[in-house]
């Protein structure tokens, strides 16, 4: 039982469906084999590509969708934090990456990368994140030294997401030794490059069909025709982006918790102890309702925030109230909802195991709940 949304349109519906056939026929029949695995097929981007879903904001001209109405993206989230499709990071491409190259990237650039990145052909990863660096950007060591024509980039990045097919990295250096958080730069380093390496796909406890790598950079000769934007301005750029990240990840948080909540009101209605359903049982009744109001006023705000950033006017501090409070509640349902299922909520095999490891991370990366807190407190109390 949800409120009708009033933020979506018949287009943006139609879009939905062309997801879920999708998430259907190219991810459903292959999803456990990519967990086993630990990565997607390579083919399956190119399925994504042919369908529309890759580089909706990336003009027309390129191949792309065109369009810069945030609630597409929306919907492609929802749709596959639904169907609990965790390996295949569209998201990560489309809201995270895809940005960068959109707003940055010179027309030489453009007309280099999009029409792969639209295709399919050109998978896109974001490497912020180094082994002594996660929360605190600033202590970012990975440096890119000029060399006239090209910079030398040398160090290593951690937990980088789509880190093992990734065609494209966009890599943050420091490029500026003594230059703070106004001394790192936007790097594209490519597939192929002398001294690019990549590490471990890493073993998580859970989104196992995504591949999550350490990158390696030694020596690697970066021509100055891949620098996205200005030089030193990386961390403003960042700054600039992340309200995109973090409401996508809270999207997909708030749709996980509803369709988790759906999963178990099933469950205790069907399951019996005492000789009857659970359902009957006061307690249980009142996790289901408890749950379905947190739920439902999540989801107002969350739909608010979703039609502001579609008019390009949600800020960052709502973007972390977001991120943090729909991450928070996915984590906390998950939880409660695999109480409800006794035992068998502990098996792998049911929905919700899988659910409450795929979606623990939602807290901790695009900024932890706690960095968020930092941000929104800043605002408010200087
Ligand atoms: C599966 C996965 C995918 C990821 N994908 C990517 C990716 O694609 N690209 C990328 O660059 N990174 C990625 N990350 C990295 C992720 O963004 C970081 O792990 C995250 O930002 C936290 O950094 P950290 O792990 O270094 O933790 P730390 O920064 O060491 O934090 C440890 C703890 O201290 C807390 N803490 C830190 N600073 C403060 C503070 N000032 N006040 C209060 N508490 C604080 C944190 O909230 C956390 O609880 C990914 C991580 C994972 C696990």
């Amino acid at each position: 039982m949800t409120m009708e949304r009033d933020l979506y349109g018949p287009d943006h519906e139609a879009f939905r469906k062309t997801v879920r056939t999708f998430l259907a026929k190219e991810v459903a029949p292959h999803h456990e084999r990519w967990e086993k695995e630990g990565v997607v097929d390579r083919e399956v981007w190119r399925s994504a590509g042919r369908q529309g879903l890759l580089g909706l904001a990336v003009g027309e001209e390129y191949g792309g969708g065109g369009t810069e109405d945030f609630r597409y993206s929306a919907v492609l989230i929802e749709e596959f934090a639904r169907a609990g499709a965790s390996g295949l990071a569209l998201s990560l491409h489309n809201d995270i990456v895809g940005p960068y190259l959109t707003r940055l990237a010179t027309e030489e650039q453009k007309r280099r990368w999009l029409p792969g990145f639209v295709s399919g052909d050109i998978v896109t990863a974001i490497a912020m994140t180094e082994p002594g660096a996660g929360s605190d950007l600033q202590g970012i060591r990975t440096t890119a030294t000029d060399q006239g024509d090209h910079y030398l980039l040398n160090g290593a990045k951690t937990f980088i997401s789509n880190g093992i097919l990734a065609d494209l990295v966009v890599v943050v250096a420091r490029t500026t030794p003594e230059g703070g958080s106004g001394g790192q730069s936007l790097l594209v380093v490519e597939r192929g490059m002398d001294g690019f390496e990549r590490g471990r796909n890493l073993d998580k406890i859970g989104q196992k069909a995504q591949d999550t790598a350490e990158l390696f950079f030694n020596e690697v000769r970066v021509p100055k025709d891949n620098l996205l934007g200005e030089e030193n301005h990386a961390f403003t750029y960042l700054m600039g982006n992340l309200a995109q990240e973090r409401l996508a990840i809270a999207v997909g948080a708030a749709a996980a918790a509803e369709e988790i909540l759906d999963v178990t009101t099933r469950y205790v209605k069907e399951r019996e102890a005492f000789g009857r359903p659970l359902a009957k049982l006061q307690h249980i009744r009142f996790e289901i309702a408890e749950m379905a109001t947190e739920a439902a006023v999540t989801r107002t705000f969350l739909d608010r925030c979703i039609t502001e950033h579609s008019q390009g006017r949600l800020d960052a501090v709502h973007a972390s109230m977001a991120k943090w409070w729909a991450t928070e509640l996915q984590k906390r349902v998950v939880d409660r909802c695999l109480q409800l299922h006794g035992g068998y909520g502990y098996m792998n095999e049911f929905r919700v195991a899988r659910a409450f490891l795929d979606g623990r991370i939602q807290t901790i990366y695009g900024g932890t709940t706690e960095i968020m807190k930092e941000i929104i407190g800043r605002s408010l109390l200087g």
